[in-house]
């Protein structure tokens, strides 16, 4: 894997252009195409892009760090011009209108984007496996998925077609396929970046974020595509700074919660072996270990489906065959059209959710589901607020154990639902997370998630990059 510090380092000496870099990639993404990463590749766009840069960099304008560097960006994230598909049926021809305000970010700062990545249909799911484009294959064990739903992210990264990428993470989706392929993910605080132009799967919970081959280099991408976007009311008001500040500032003094529910049943041994040894060796290094309690995070899971499967199914009622995507030709009557369209342009997994959705929404149910979901999302949320009265950062694994074995999407939607038992908690709450690779399990990369308080980025990726430099 390559990182952007080299990459820029080469770009500055005059060793390489961005036109050899993008020509580079977009070889490795025709030379990888057997993974499935990529929804769309983008060639041409690109090679100008590239060139632009070049330009730019011999009148001696270069922009910084991500001038000409290529970057691959989730097929959820709309770019003007270019199809954007959030791999389902009912947008595989749809051109977006308008560039996302991410993107524009990364553009803004010279970054090369060279292709859109698959993904579960609408960002549902932990597998990767529900994309109408196909599956997206895991380089490291083709037996198990890279994890979703933004697996071609992370494999674009881990196969080593860009150094970095940006994802979408809802529920874990930047966090879970970081960890199954042994990369890093970020997702930072709710309102950190701006989701404009993002296709939406559920508002309140939705995040853009990067994928790196280190924690430095996720931090110059969040660098680049934090702050305040008058087109997102969500985005937050507060000064951009450096999140590479403080990568270097080392652990000593800092105070790690552990959660005593996050380390007990239902967590496979090898990772928890793995994970442990890290505690044990960032105690060395002087950071104190303190056991903190979140009791209401069993009901994560259950509360997190409940409020997303609602979101999604108001977020999605815009797919109507009518103003824009795939059109059923067998339709006769309005309510027909409505209807064919959408039974035959989404896939199952999200009819399901869009069932499910409508079902905690309804009249008769909204009080005993969605109104209860809510109430837990606050007590989870107090939860942690008080764990972080007593520390500065919480361990967590990314997942319950290896990546799931290819197929379980199909034979037992609930254990791929209960996979995200570890990740959902933080976008219930709104707070920043991060998996750093941390040791082997089963001779694949397990991930420690790193829990972060609201905002607190910068500290978050410090504790992480001294993860990443014991992680030997
Ligand atoms: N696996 C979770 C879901 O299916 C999270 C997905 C995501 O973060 N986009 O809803």
């Amino acid at each position: 894997m390559e990182t952007i510090k080299n990459l820029s380092t080469k770009l500055a000496s005059g060793e390489t252009s961005a036109v050899a870099l993008a020509q580079d990639s977009l070889a490795k993404i025709e030379s990888t195409k057997n993974l499935n990463a990529y929804i769309s590749v983008l060639n041409e766009r690109a090679l100008a892009k590239a060139a632009e840069s070049d330009k730019r960099r011999a009148e001696g304008k270069s922009l910084g760090a991500l001038d000409g560097i290529p970057v691959a960006v989730k097929d959820n994230m709309c770019i003007e011009g270019t199809r954007t598909t959030a791999a389902s049926k009912i947008l595989k021809n749809f051109v977006a209108p308008y560039t996302a305000t991410a993107i524009e970010k990364l553009e803004a700062a010279g970054a090369v984007i060279v292709g859109k990545t698959n993904m579960d249909e609408f960002a549902m799911g932990s597998s990767n496996e529900t994309s109408y484009f196909g599956k997206v294959i895991n380089p490291l064990d083709e037996t198990r998925v890279p994890g979703g739903s933004s697996g071609g992210s992370a494999v674009a990264v881990a196969s080593g077609t860009v150094a970095c990428a940006l994802g979408s993470d809802t529920g874990g989706s930047i966090r879970q396929p970081a960890a199954c392929t042994g990369v890093v993910g970020l997702k930072p605080t709710y309102g950190r970046v701006s989701r404009y132009g993002l296709l939406a799967y559920a508002s309140s919970l939705d995040q853009i974020g990067p994928f790196g081959s280190t924690v430095a280099d996720c931090a110059t991408l969040l660098n680049a595509i934090c702050g305040i976007d008058p087109h997102d009311n969500t985005t937050s008001t507060r000064e951009p700074e450096d999140f590479t500040a403080k990568l270097n500032a080392g652990v000593k003094g800092k105070v790690i919660g552990v959660p005593k529910e996050y380390f007990g049943e239902g967590l496979d041994a090898e990772c928890k072996a793995a994970i442990e040894s890290m505690l044990k060796k960032l105690e060395a290094e002087g950071a104190t270990l303190k056991e903190v309690s979140l009791p209401h995070i069993s009901h994560a899971v259950s509360s997190y489906y409940i409020i997303a499967t609602a979101e999604a199914s108001s977020n999605l009622s815009r797919y109507d065959g009518v103003r824009y995507g795939y059109r059923s030709k067998e339709a006769r009557k309005l309510f027909d059209l409505y209807a064919k369209s959408r039974s035959e342009g989404f896939g199952k997994e999200v009819q399901r959710r869009i069932l499910l959705g409508s079902y905690v929404l309804s009249a008769g149910f909204y009080d005993a589901y969605y109104v209860q979901a809510q109430k837990v999302r606050r007590l989870i949320t107090d939860d942690f607020n008080k764990a972080f009265e007593s520390c500065d950062v919480i361990a967590s694994p990314t997942m319950p154990g290896l990546p799931l074995k290819c197929g379980m999407n199909e034979s037992d939607p609930m254990a791929v639902y209960l996979s995200d038992i570890y990740t959902v908690s933080l976008n219930l709450s709104g707070l920043p997370g991060v998996s750093v690779p941390c040791g082997k399990a089963g001779g694949l990369p397990v991930g420690l998630q790193w829990i972060g308080k609201p905002f607190q980025e910068t500290d978050l990726l410090s504790i992480a990059a001294a993860t990443e430099a014991l992680n030997k």
